[in-house]
């Protein structure tokens, strides 16, 4: 199986700019991904087309050797994965050593290559597996009660084609032949000399003189994984959910990382969340606020009455304690604000403009008289 052009899976032009290529990129991966295409593998195949396509262009250096046919031909100056940015190639090379380099790699010690030994533990690193973030939106409701949700992720998977080796079938990575293995150069003499990692291999210690078709020599391809997300009750906007060893694979034997699941919650229309509480916006006619009243109120779970006394004024707050959300880390539960707010007809009938004029003349006094009182002190 041979990579598709890169160019043509994210549809855009060869002499594209990085930003054209991240935009398509966006759009494509936006289009495609199999949480919005829920059963369609034919989504799935072309999504994880689509990561491999940006993987490849979407890197600079990478798009400069696919450009000159490095990274198919094996031809290039890096020899195929193993080079810098190669990414994967480290844990490719090290998959492909003895026993003894297997077990050092596991350590993270310095390994003693077969040119003698390489230093400060410069050896092929063991690297933790980079950490994942993924998203999902979840209602008010499902916020509040807690939910079990369908998350895919994209992510790397062991190359089937070679292994995980990087090497054409029937290949296998070479010892590097510039640093006979150890993965660093020398420059310089005795005390002075200068350690870095190897500019043919990029430290891995081995090449890859023909580069496996499906992975390009990464040893790994692009995958979609499934997961099921328990979202606690009470999660707020923004709260992550840390799902351990979920990450990016480890490199040379190293733990994996961590997937981060940020949850989204859609707003409602009825209940706003302020911290550990939500609050709600109860509308009261004129002359509930005047003469108090009994009112109907939703809570999370149903409706409750609260008593509302006469001369209500507009903004106040009654709480219902322990009636909202769950606090996160089983620490009881929030209360519900209920903000009384004053419901004025903007039009009134007939009928009502004689009462409100017959109010007028009974209730006139002026409520801003305490405005003005500092104006009399003073003079
Ligand atoms: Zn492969
Ligand atoms: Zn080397």
């Amino acid at each position: 199986m041979a990579t598709k052009d890169p160019y043509k899976t994210l549809g855009v032009d060869k002499k594209a700019s990085a930003e054209e290529i991240k935009k398509a990129y966006r759009k494509l991966a936006r289009q495609y991904h199999p949480d919005r295409n829920p059963d369609d593998p034919k989504a799935e195949e072309r999504f994880k087309e689509i990561q491999h396509a940006y993987d490849i262009v979407g890197d600079a250096e990478k798009r400069k050797e696919y450009d000159k046919g490095g990274l198919f031909g094996g031809a290039g100056p890096f020899g195929g994965g193993g080079g810098p940015g190669g990414g994967f190639g480290g844990a490719a090379g090290g998959a492909a050593g003895g026993f003894a380099d297997i077990l050092s790699d596991l350590f993270g010690a310095g390994k003693t290559g077969p040119g003698g030994t390489s230093g400060r533990g410069t050896g092929p690193r063991a690297e933790r597996g980079r950490d994942l973030e993924a998203e999902v939106s979840v209602t008010f409701e499902q916020a509040v009660d807690g939910a079990q949700v369908q998350l895919s992720v994209p992510t790397y998977s062991r190359c089937n084609t070679c292994g995980g080796t990087g090497a054409k079938p029937g290949t296998s990575p070479k010892v590097c032949p510039k640093c006979q293995g150890r993965g660093v150069e020398s420059q310089g003499q005795g005390l002075f000399s200068i350690s870095q990692p190897c500019s043919r291999c990029g430290g891995a210690g081995t090449v890859i003189e023909s580069p496996c078709g499906t992975c390009t020599g990464s040893g790994r391809t692009r995958t979609v994984k499934k997961y099921r997300v328990n979202i606690p009750a009470g999660v707020k906007e923004g709260s992550r959910v840390r799902l351990a060893g979920k990450g990016e694979p480890g490199r040379n034997g190293a733990p994996p990382g961590d997937l981060y699941v940020v949850v989204h919650v859609d707003d409602s229309p009825v209940f706003v969340r302020k911290g550990d509480n939500v609050e709600v916006e109860v509308p009261l006619s004129v002359v509930e606020a005047l003469n108090g009243a009994e009112v109907e109120v939703p809570t999370l779970h149903g409706r409750k009455k609260l008593r509302v006394p006469a001369g209500t004024r507009h903004g106040t707050v009654q709480r219902l304690r322990g009636e909202g959300p769950p606090k996160l880390g089983g620490k009881g539960q929030g209360d519900i604000h209920y903000r009384f707010v004053l419901d004025v007809p903007k039009d009134l009938t007939k009928e009502q403009r004689k009462a409100v004029d017959a109010l007028s003349k009974v209730m006139n006094g002026n409520p801003r008289a305490a405005l003005f009182a500092h104006e009399k002190k003073a003079s």
